[in-house]
């Protein structure tokens, strides 16, 4: 007979249907002549609830022996349930234990753990009701952003994740090498033409620029891939391994940039609100209380717009104590950015038009040169989730600010090569994913909306 997965018994399973699940036990309760046995196997937030009768062969070593945590496979007849919890149960006709726990206790007990005991066990987490709404919710995320982008005719980009270029600038990079680091520092010095690339080569903070390159060909592409940054940053909104969705649109302005992020924010909210109903009402309850309603509204929403400057005097002027001093110029942190978004906006708020100074040599110059056409989305809650701008079509201009910056002209001809032939005005942003992830599940740290966490000191698992 063939598994049934529990998602689709408890969703469309009819009285008197015979099925097999498999899966892990979550509870049992033994009565007089009876047990009811909890299992889940992962396919969505709901168990299944197995009534097996003492009388079933192998009862004694199958069934009593089916401790929290054990694996089991269960044959039987799908009835109508007399309890308030679930409109069906599955009557055993066939109990087998698959795997035991050998008598030993189970690390996840009915109890609730915190979350940070839950890293402790990154093995084990997946099989706990958070962990599992968790990563259920992000994998129709990722899907609803491939759809998203597919449904507007982008193109998937595969970006490197192996790079040469030093030019992102978007963070300190993780150096890829074959040398020995022993016999290097024992000769005293590295010569990275023996290295594998016969130069220096890093793994990438941003696939904008490669990006950049094939918007300039087939218009409009994203990119949705792996992204390290070795910034020794210890914040819950900071990973040293992430996944970054780069979409980039050729003839496209500061403008149109901010008309896709909104749209795509707004879709891929209503996407799991839609799809993932059971785990998005368990993340309502125990997450992040009312996180349903707050995202229901933000769809419906039209999401606030703020040049740099505009926001600066808004904090100036807001009377708050901040840790960061508000001056024209600074870079704006996270403290301000929640209180532009959560009290002075009320809603997902735009920041456009920042000082040259704190941003990118590739920002398009905006009219007076005093700043650039970047846009940040910043969300309650989180602050910054997405990071955007229109790029620096003209070829002089371009040249200019990668002088200004002091950067090296001679690593960027190519790019400086998209502006001499039929450059074209484009933009584009970087979602964060897991920042994404949270933002959805209402997780308060970014260490457990990744499967595995890479964080300074920290890769356990
Ligand atoms: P922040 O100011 O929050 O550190 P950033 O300005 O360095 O972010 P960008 O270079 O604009 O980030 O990257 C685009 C997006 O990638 C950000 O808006 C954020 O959602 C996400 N992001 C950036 N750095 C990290 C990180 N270390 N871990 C997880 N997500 C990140
Ligand atoms: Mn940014």
């Amino acid at each position: 007979m063939k598994r049934t997965l529990i998602k689709h018994v408890l969703s469309s399973g009819n009285v008197n249907d015979e099925v097999l699940v498999q899966g892990w036990v979550k509870t049992r309760r033994d009565n007089k002549g009876f047990s009811f046995v909890e299992v889940n196997d992962g396919s969505c937030f709901g168990n299944v609830q197995v009534v097996v009768e003492s009388s079933l062969a192998g009862y004694d070593v199958n069934v009593l022996a089916a401790a929290t945590g054990a694996s089991v496979t269960v044959r039987g007849i799908l009835v109508s349930s007399p309890g308030k919890e679930q409109s069906t149960e599955i009557k055993a006709v066939e109990f087998k234990l698959v795997g035991d726990n050998g008598g030993e206790e189970y690390p996840l007990q009915k109890k609730r753990h915190s979350n940070e005991f839950l890293r402790t066990i990154g093995h084990l987490r997946p099989r706990t009701n958070t962990f599992g709404a968790v990563f259920r919710i992000r994998s129709v995320c990722a899907y609803a952003i491939h759809k998203f982008f597919n449904e507007r005719s982008f193109v998937y980009l595969h970006s490197p994740i192996i790079t040469a270029s030093d030019c992102e600038g978007a963070g300190t990079m993780f150096q890829v090498t074959t040398l020995n680091l022993e016999e290097a520092a024992a000769k005293g010095k590295v010569n990275y033409a023996e290295d594998f690339f016969e130069k220096k080569a890093s793994l990438t903070v941003s696939g904008q620029l490669e990006g950049e390159t094939f918007a300039c060909a087939l218009s409009n592409i994203y990119t949705f891939g792996p992204t390290f940054r070795a910034e020794n940053s210890n914040t819950p909104r900071h990973l040293a391994e992430f996944w970054m969705i780069e979409p980039e649109m050729a003839f496209c302005d500061l403008r149109g940039d901010m008309e896709v992020a909104e749209a795509f924010i707004k879709y891929v909210i209503s996407y799991v609100l839609e799809n993932c109903a059971d785990d998005m009402k368990f993340c309502n309850q125990w997450v992040e209380k009312g996180i349903i309603d707050s995202l229901t509204k933000v769809v419906t929403a039209d999401f606030g717009h703020l040049t740099y400057t505009e926001a600066i005097a808004a904090l100036e002027k807001s009377g708050e104590q901040f840790e960061f001093p508000v001056h024209w110029g600074m870079d704006i942190q996270t403290e301000h950015e929640k209180w532009l978004t959560e009290k002075h906006v009320g809603r997902p708020v735009f920041v456009t038009n920042y000082p040259k100074e704190i941003k990118a040599f590739y920002m398009r110059l905006d009219e007076g040169e005093k700043t650039v056409s970047a846009m940040d989305l910043l969300v309650p809650r989180l602050g910054e989730i997405i990071g955007g701008s229109q790029r620096e079509e003209r070829y002089d201009v371009l040249k200019r600010r990668i002088e200004e910056c002091h950067l090296n002209i001679d690593e960027y001809w190519w790019y400086m090569d998209l502006r001499r032939y039929g450059s074209v005005p484009h933009a584009g942003f970087g979602l964060g994913f897991e920042r994404m992830i949270m933002y959805l599940t209402g997780m308060t740290n970014i260490r457990d909306v990744i499967p595995y966490p890479r964080t300074p000191g920290n890769i356990a698992f």
